[in-house]
């Protein structure tokens, strides 16, 4: 498969394109690893080896960030500084929890030793999306291998080079063969041929939430236990007093970080009638001066949307808003760096959106920000919550406690209170309704990546 660079349209790798025989050899191979020399290791010494993981991932920022660049368009500033050391300290977080993961003693009836094991779940397989190919890929992997299990990553066709990097260090760091295995391919056939392999244990799941349905019927067959974090259409409120300095900061790095590329994006943007039109103001002459520039170029904060086939939903998205009526107040075209080439996008802000045009309810996953009015906190939360999706969202206030009353209220797996877009590995991240299930990241992952035994002992003599 070719492996296109989104800023120049220029072929830059070829894949291969694994056939269901290299997926039955990935989980054979992973299969005779967990039976094998990485079952047999102590917590403490696979914690080590996850650890050192990170390690080499680290000491390889530079080369991994770049490649990161290269597939998805993205700053290599934001790849460099933030995704390749986010993804290492994922490795570092689980490598301390590996042999922390413990059972318990139960005060069962009669007289019995009853006690808990939690033991790895077996071959897990992470698929995982185009827009951050090396850190979801992490929030997989690092659990996994930490709990015991053993895993088979299947990158986005367009973005597989970080995840092919990431095996050649899982070699460099010792891992076991067989332990972590890549196998790039389409998600159609590959995709679908992983979900229903009857020899994968757990699916860890990243992408759209009709693929992730899709995931969900076809891992029935073989009850595999599944984990969803899908797609999100997050809002992102400005009550009438906030620091409005800082809500436009936090409003415009909600929408425009990783090009809008994010689950998490806060595309719809809620403002209190009352403030509306001088934040529409200051936020729209903020986004005219954000413009595209070469990804490569450590100084770009903006970058390249990742394939042509976004550009194109994108672009398709747009329309949709100029069509149904809303105004147009910043960017709204392609755009390009002064090479006629790449998939770049100006930074776009949309005002008047009423809460029923397709702008306003469906995930574009680009650089689009739709603004609505609302009049009053009731009416707010109403509005932020009138989406299928459930995974983030953002209040602006000064006052403490609204801060919290409308945080309790947002039906959000996160909720930034003046702040828009920050994560730790210490943190869980995940869906609330179509957004998906299951947590990444923090302890609350551990469970998805074990399952639980209880041992009856019989203590009569
Ligand atoms: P996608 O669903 O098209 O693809 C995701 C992965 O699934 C890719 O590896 C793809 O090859 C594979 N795939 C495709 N069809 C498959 C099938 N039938 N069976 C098995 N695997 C299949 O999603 P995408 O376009 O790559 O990613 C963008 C989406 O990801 C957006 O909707 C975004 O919101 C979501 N996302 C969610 C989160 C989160 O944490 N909730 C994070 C990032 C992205």
């Amino acid at each position: 498969m070719d492996v296109v660079n989104p800023a120049t349209e220029e072929v830059i790798a070829q894949v291969p394109s694994a056939a269901v025989s290299d997926l039955d050899a990935a989980v054979a191979a992973a299969r005779a690893a967990l039976d094998g020399p990485w079952g047999k290791l102590s917590a403490r010494e696979r914690g080590r080896l996850v650890r050192r993981l990170g390690e080499r991932l680290l000491d390889r920022v530079d080369e991994v960030a770049r490649l990161e660049t290269l597939h998805n368009g993205k700053p290599i500033s934001e790849s460099r500084h933030i995704e390749v050391p986010a993804a290492a300290e994922c490795f570092e977080y689980y490598g301390g929890w590996s042999d922390k993961v413990m059972g318990e003693t139960i005060p069962v009836k009669g007289n019995y030793l009853t006690y808990t094991l939690r033991e790895p779940v077996g071959v897990v397989a992470a698929i995982v999306p185009w827009n951050f190919p090396l850190l979801l890929a992490s929030w997989k992997v690092a659990p996994a291998l930490a709990c015991g299990n053993t895993v088979i990553i299947k990158p986005a066709s367009q973005t597989p080079l970080t995840a092919l990097a990431l095996g050649d260090i899982a070699i460099d760091a010792g891992l076991p063969p067989g332990v972590l295995n890549v196998l790039t391919g389409p998600g159609a056939e590959l995709g679908q041929a992983i979900v229903e392999h009857p020899g994968i244990d757990k699916i860890a799941f990243t992408g759209d939430t009709s693929t992730g349905k899709g995931i969900m019927r076809g891992a029935a067959g073989t009850l595999k236990r599944i984990t969803l974090e899908l797609g999100g259409k997050s809002p992102n409120i400005v009550l009438a007093d906030a620091d409005i300095e800082a809500a436009i900061r936090g409003a415009t790095i909600g929408i425009f970080y990783g090009k809008g590329e994010v689950c998490a994006a806060g595309s719809r943007l809620l403002v209190d009638r009352s403030i509306q039109s001088e934040f529409i103001d200051k936020l729209a002459a903020r986004t005219r001066k954000m413009t595209a520039g070469d990804p490569m170029d450590p100084k770009t904060r903006f970058g390249a949307l990742s394939s042509r086939k976004q550009l194109e939903t994108v672009l398709g998205y747009i329309d949709s808003g100029k069509r149904e009526g809303a105004t147009l107040v910043a960017g709204g075209a392609r755009t390009d760096i002064g090479t006629g080439k790449g998939y770049f996008v100006q930074p776009t802000v949309f005002t008047d959106v009423r809460p029923e045009m397709k702008i306003a309810r469906e995930e574009i996953f680009g650089p689009v920000l739709a603004s609505i009015e609302f009049s009053d906190l009731d009416e707010a939360i109403a509005r932020a919550n009138d989406s299928q999706y459930g995974l983030a969202a953002g209040v602006w206030t000064r006052d403490i406690k609204k801060a919290h009353y409308v945080a309790r209220k947002l039906q959000a797996g996160t909720v930034w209170i003046n702040t828009y877009n920050v994560y730790d590995t210490a943190a869980p991240f995940g869906g609330y309704k179509q957004s998906g299930f299951g947590r990444e990241m923090s302890a609350h992952a551990l469970e998805h990546y074990t399952q639980v035994k209880s041992v009856w002992v019989d203590l009569n003599i």
